[in-house]
């Protein structure tokens, strides 16, 4: 029987499609859904050709933007993956949600299909700003959703955009206060990085400096209730994306759909998976390795050492940089807050 495996399922149709995006997804917001969801549903059996009925931990539908996903062919997708895999009771299934594509009864729909974690596009609480970041919501109708969904589901996330041009720390603190009013259990603060292909990148715009910025992500720990799990992630405790976490740990997963990524464990070998069965090619231990310590090490939990991530992690290195990098109980390493700050940096000298 092969192991476990998470699973992500990659939506990337939107309504719009927003100023800073680069991420693979279109405008498209009546795409045709039975071919999407047949194109979905035989990438779901040829991996259950190849590992067999599996348990899945966790499920992950991300984008773009699943929910404008009609329920029917949410619950089609869904059903498909029983049918192929062992789902279990506490198998988390999360959606990400734009506030402008879900009320409170489509969401039910969400749910009684299987949902039981929502992860929120919000990015901002001002208008002003969600109009800058060609947001298709308001503030007004993330608050909207943002309540729908704690009534309704025990995991919410939210997700949020800083380092605006326009934004000082204070606008950052102003949010932290209201996730904190909110009693939000788990939210995602990314700053803004301007990619050149997309409208942000051909606007010449003035970004915050580097120590602003820094400024404004160390004010998100000082003032947000939550800890942070992650570089940009943020939980109460055992709130945290157990999606996410199972994927920076190691674990394996299947990435479905175009533009998903995934890392497939068979016989004790990892393959590379891009989505759509483009590529799926074997990975040495030390490749697998190294993107584990890239990942691991940006994490709280940090990265196991064990006999592969021992091989290529200078060890003399992470022992006289203790204040950028600490030993943890159960053999792991992790990033100090300081090593937080240069991460890039400090996992380019910590690998041999
Ligand atoms: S909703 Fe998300 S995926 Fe879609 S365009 Fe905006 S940022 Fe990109």
């Amino acid at each position: 029987m092969n192991t476990a495996h998470n699973i992500y399922i990659h939506v990337p149709f939107c309504i719009s499609k927003c100023n800073y995006c680069a991420f693979f997804s279109r405008a498209c917001a009546t795409p045709d859904w039975d071919s999407y969801a047949e194109k979905i549903i035989s990438e779901i059996k040829y991996w259950h050709n190849i590992l067999g009925r599996i348990a899945v931990p966790t499920i992950f539908f991300g984008g773009g933007t699943p929910s404008i996903m009609p329920t029917k062919i949410f619950a089609k997708i869904l059903n498909a993956i029983r049918k192929n895999f062992e789902v279990l009771n506490n198998t988390e299934i999360t959606i990400e949600a734009n506030p402008k594509t879900l009320d409170a009864t489509r969401l039910r729909e969400f749910c009684d299909a299987g949902v039981n974690r929502i992860s929120i596009g919000v990015q901002s609480f001002d208008d002003e700003k969600l109009r800058f970041l060609g947001r298709a919501h308001n503030a007004d109708d993330a608050r909207r959703l943002i309540d729908d969904a704690m009534a309704q589901v025990k995991n919410v996330s939210a997700d949020f955009i800083y380092g605006l041009p326009s934004d000082s720390v204070d606008d950052v603190i102003k949010t932290c206060t209201e996730i904190n009013k909110i009693g939000l259990p788990h939210c995602s603060l990314y700053e803004l990085t301007i990619e050149p292909i997309t409208p942000f990148g051909k606007m010449n715009l003035q970004m915050p400096s580097n120590e602003t910025m820094a400024e404004m992500y160390m004010a998100i720990a000082k003032n947000l209730k939550l800890n942070r799990y992650e570089v940009s992630n943020y939980a109460a405790d055992g709130s945290e994306c157990r999606h996410n976490q199972n994927v920076w740990d190691g674990a394996p997963y299947i990435g479905i759909g175009d533009g998903a990524a995934g890392r497939i464990l068979i016989d004790n070998i990892w393959y590379e998976e891009m989505g759509d069965r483009k590529l799926f090619k074997p990975l040495s231990d030390s490749e697998r390795a190294i993107e584990r310590v890239i990942t691991g090490m940006r994490t709280r939990r940090g990265v196991l050492l064990d006999g592969t991530t021992k091989k290529i992690i200078d060890i003399e290195f992470a022992k006289s940089n203790s204040d950028m990098i600490e030993f943890r109980p159960g053999n792991r390493i992790r990033a100090t807050d300081a090593g937080i700050l240069v991460l890039d940096n400090l996992i380019e000298r910590l690998v041999k």
